[in-house]
């Protein structure tokens, strides 16, 4: 919005009877810091209110009821969130006047002031007028945010969608489904992600975010969010080189690799093909420092200092035609905060690249010898898994996808056939839906817990995401806690670290 625009809607339209007094009422509103402009016209008032104004202050016997209808006209075509503010000066009324205090309720948010009219009261209405009208404009910025916002939102779950929808339209025809494989596995994990981000901005804006602390080797957490995107970087003909030193921080695994996970997102998203993007992480005394570098579209220093604030997007085909909503950076900021940490863009400018720096954290030394095992080796033939999962398609396909891993794997379709199973084969871990019949999960694993079977390890894998379903879950004795649509390379990261110190005990 222009400075213009914006010291006319903070102004206050004087209808006077006489230019004079006209003169006089914004004279003492000027007095008293209140900026107003006098009209002596009906039809320039209210072209007035449509240019935008904080109120109006209007003698009551200029209120004829033609000049009324005018007004009230002008008012009906402001849009919803207006509710104009109205500082009628009533008249004088001796006890012989007749006629008794008018009906002002057509026009709305009215103030009445009877004389005598002292300039305190005068003031303060213009004051609260000002203020009134305030609040409306920016519910009207924040309206405008909302529908861009949606609009954004729509086109960017459309594109996923359309593909899938060819896909599974090609399936349909009898084409060779491992033709579609690739479509489908990348439209899922975009709308996934889409998903995700959105859920998490809910959260950020309602300090919902929760971090559950432990000790991570950030390493292992680059490397599993570079191996994640490696498909996304080939296609692109992008180049991605890491120079990793072994560094540990305290937080939350799932947090940073969705952290780095973004950051390499927009680097592969924001830079042309042949280009490079480079991860290097090294810690220094009590910090451990990570950049994300990239020879890309660099970022323009004017809005270098807006770039991590939410819906923040820089306009160009390039961005648009890569998509996004504009919340990436907002979360990676927040997410590096609740780790005590910090993030910091910098660019030489368009077309110069840009470079992301994290600075996190070291986490205390001691025990820094076992460097995670790497993801290749997660699975493990000889490891036993239950699948608890009513939906027969996803029960089918998680079962396969686990076997393809390399783990012995075990379903049942119910709560009691699934805890009837998990007891009685006593798997190193059970994969369990909540929305179960019979048995819901939190039942079942509450039931596991009270069993003799109870040092098995329980994830919980549902479609409910929210904070206070993840405590749910653990409060009934789950071990972890994932939402659908499943990632297996984080189900697989998961089970590898929860299976990890019984392989050893
Ligand atoms: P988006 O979904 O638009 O990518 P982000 O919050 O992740 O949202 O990023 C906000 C804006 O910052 C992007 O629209 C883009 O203009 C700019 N940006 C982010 N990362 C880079 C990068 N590596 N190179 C150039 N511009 C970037």
């Amino acid at each position: 919005m222009s400075d213009s625009a914006a010291s006319l809607r903070e102004r206050i339209l004087v209808w006077a009877p006489t230019l004079r007094d006209g003169q006089l009422a914004v004279e003492i509103l000027a007095r008293h810091g209140i900026a107003a402009e006098a009209f002596g016209d009906i039809e320039e008032l209210c072209r007035a209110i449509e240019h935008g104004a904080a109120g109006a202050l209007i003698p009551e016997e200029r209120l004829t009821p033609a000049a009324e209808a005018r007004l009230v006209q002008t008012l009906k075509q402001q849009p919803a969130w207006s509710d104009f503010p109205i500082i009628v000066l009533g008249v004088r009324r001796s006890r012989y006047t007749s006629e008794s205090a008018r009906n002002l309720e057509p026009l709305g948010n009215v103030t009445l002031l009877d004389p005598p009219l002292r300039v305190r009261t005068l003031v303060r209405a213009g004051q609260s007028a000002i203020r009134a009208r305030g609040r409306q404009y920016e519910a009207q910025r924040a309206i405008e945010e909302r529908d861009r916002f949606l609009a954004m939102l729509g086109h960017e779950l459309r594109n996923p969608l359309n593909a899938i929808a060819l896909a599974s339209f090609g399936i349909s025809e009898g084409a060779d489904p491992k033709r579609y494989v690739g479509v489908l596995t990348r439209q899922v994990a975009q709308l996934t992600r889409l998903v995700d981000d959105l859920l998490d901005v809910a959260r950020v804006s309602s300090g919902k975010i929760l971090i559950q602390r432990g000790r991570v080797a950030l390493d292992g957490v680059l490397r599993h969010a570079s191996e994640a995107l490696r498909g996304r970087f080939d296609e692109a003909g992008v180049t991605l080189e890491l120079t990793i030193e072994p560094c540990w921080v305290e937080g939350d695994s799932a947090r940073l690799e969705q952290v780095f996970g973004n950051l390499l997102t927009n680097a592969v998203k924001y830079t042309s093909r042949e280009g490079r993007v480079t991860v290097h992480a090294h810690s220094d005394g009590p910090v451990v420092t990570v950049t994300v570098t990239d020879t890309g579209v660099g970022i323009d220093a004017a809005i270098l200092p807006t770039i991590f604030e939410p819906f923040v997007q820089v306009e160009s085909s390039l961005d648009r035609a890569q998509g996004g909503m504009g919340v990436g950076l907002s979360l990676v900021r927040t997410l590096v905060a609740l780790h005590g940490g910090s993030v910091d863009a910098e660019s030489a400018g368009p077309g110069r690249g840009s470079c992301f720096v994290v600075r996190l954290p070291r986490a205390p030394s001691s025990g820094e010898a076992s460097p995670p095992r790497p993801l290749a080796d997660a699975a493990t033939t000889d490891c036993n898994l239950v699948v608890v999962e009513d939906n027969v398609d996803a029960r089918e396909l998680l079962v396969a996808a686990l076997e393809g891993m390399g783990y012995g794997v075990q379903a049942a379709p119910d709560g009691g056939r699934g805890l009837d199973l998990i007891v009685a084969s006593r798997p190193a871990a059970a994969i369990v839906d909540i929305g179960l019949p019979v048995l819901d999960g939190y039942e079942l694993a509450r039931r596991v817990r009270a069993s003799e079977a109870d040092g098995i390890r329980l994830i919980a894998l549902t479609g409910y995401g929210q904070p206070a379903d993840r405590e749910r879950a653990l409060a009934a004795g789950f071990d972890a806690h994932l939402t659908k649509p499943v990632d297996l390379g984080r189900l697989r990261h998961m089970l590898d670290a929860l299976l990890e110190p019984r392989a050893s005990a």
